[in-house]
């Protein structure tokens, strides 16, 4: 048994009872490997979910964590500071936007788009406009706001009266969007790939298809790319790929690579719209933050992270497709990079859960993706001895699995 004070037992005791986590607790990591109260190691194939993007204490956000924990934490936002500037012009410069606004998480980052949203209808359109379309089985993060415009009523019903003007569609059906949507649409907003909903990418057409509709109705169009964004799918944002440009894009989770940031970025003549004094965060864009991020987006801006994204997405794939042939547990791999989701064949449908039990007994940590889609996303950077150990763990894990079944 272990000595530590604290153990998982003490999560029931002090913790409100919304998560559920596993068994083990996790207490030091380097690189693509984790190490639990007891010394077990794990290989990291979930990644703080799809977060950290260049592993475990990587040397160059460790050092960028020490020096400026040393210099300036946090002054609000009555101040600017220097790594927020620096990190807010490294964006602007490497994707479509013009302006940036930071807060802490995904779903801040995407509640201000909406807000945003609303507000430049309100202002250039006039209050009719603000209707607000999003797709089933997406996810935008866990406000009441987001959450109602995510298209998982289990996460938004129990909660009372919801904010109004939402409403939902299938992804991938244009038809459907088309028919939907009016001059009264306010705004559109897409992950490119829908994350928590399955890893499901949008089909090209489809998402020019969405733009084009956005442009007929003067609707804006956001994407939703934290869990795509920040070098995740081998592309620093995934729109960049699919050659179609959002007028307001997100960014949370990656940005970071562990640290809590988010980011919403637009152009000049949209962000005016969010004008002083319209919206605001304490920590939003605090220098503690921005620097990690900064150093962080140094790394997964550059050629060498982003280019060696589709090695190891092929490796992944051929190593699935090998144990696939021996164990007929999946039927597809979807996703692009290293945001994989491995659907499982009917036989194994809804037991996400029990994989995940079977890959900790091995050693390896990965995510699901509803209860139906085994899902990967390793760190952008994971080495190969990681990657070739994770996989062997994982075809133990799947062995185990099918025998059980
Ligand atoms: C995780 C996620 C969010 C929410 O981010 P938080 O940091 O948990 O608030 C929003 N959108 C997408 C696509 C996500 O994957």
């Amino acid at each position: 048994m272990s000595d530590h004070p604290v153990t998982r037992a003490t999560f029931d005791d002090v913790m409100l009872p919304n998560y559920a986590p596993a068994a083990i607790v996790p207490v030091r990591a380097a690189g693509s490997r984790v190490w639990d109260q007891e010394e077990r190691e794990y290989i990291d194939f979930a990644g703080g979910i799809a977060v950290n993007c260049l592993g475990h204490c990587h040397p160059a956000l460790v050092n960028a964590l020490k020096a400026q924990g040393e210099k300036l934490w946090h002054v609000s936002n009555i101040w600017t500071n220097e790594p927020a500037l620096r990190l807010a012009k490294k964006l602007t410069e490497k994707t479509f936007a013009e302006k940036v606004y930071f807060c802490n998480s995904g779903a801040e980052a995407n509640e201000a788009a909406l807000k945003l949203a609303r507000r430049w209808a309100l202002e250039v359109h006039g209050a009719e406009k603000n209707q607000i379309i999003a797709f089933n089985q997406s996810f935008h993060g866990r406000t009441f706001f987001t959450v109602t415009v995510g298209g998982q009523a289990a996460y938004s019903d129990g909660f009372g009266p919801k904010p109004g003007g939402v409403e939902h569609t299938d992804f991938n059906d244009l038809a459907a969007l088309e028919a939907l949507m009016s001059d009264k649409t306010c705004a559109v907003i897409i992950e490119p790939i829908q994350g928590e909903g399955g890893v499901l990418p949008a089909d090209e057409a489809y998402l020019q298809g969405v733009r084009d509709l956005c442009d007929k109705h003067n609707a804006l169009l956001i994407f939703d790319e934290v869990q795509t964004g920040a070098g995740r799918t081998g592309h620093l944002y995934a729109y960049q790929a699919y050659g179609v440009v959002p007028d307001i894009l997100t960014s949370a989770k990656g940005l970071g690579g562990g640290i809590p940031i988010g980011a919403m970025l637009t152009t000049t003549d949209v962000g005016q719209h969010l004008a002083f004094g319209t919206h605001g965060s304490t920590y939003g864009g605090n220098p503690l933050a921005c620097a990690v991020a900064e150093a962080a987006f140094d790394l997964i801006s550059s050629d060498a992270v982003l280019q060696g994204v589709a090695a190891r997405e092929a490796t992944i794939r051929q190593a699935v497709a090998d144990i696939n042939a021996k164990y007929s547990v999946f039927t597809e791999v979807r996703g692009k990079g290293l945001l994989l989701g491995l659907v499982l064949a009917d036989e194994y449908k809804g037991k996400g859960r029990d994989f995940i039990a079977a890959c900790i007994d091995q050693g390896l940590m990965i995510l699901v993706a509803g209860p139906n889609v085994l899902r990967f996303a390793p760190a952008l950077v994971i080495s190969d001895d990681e990657l070739a150990d994770g996989l062997s763990r994982f075809e133990k894990a799947i062995a185990a699995v099918a025998q059980a079944s």
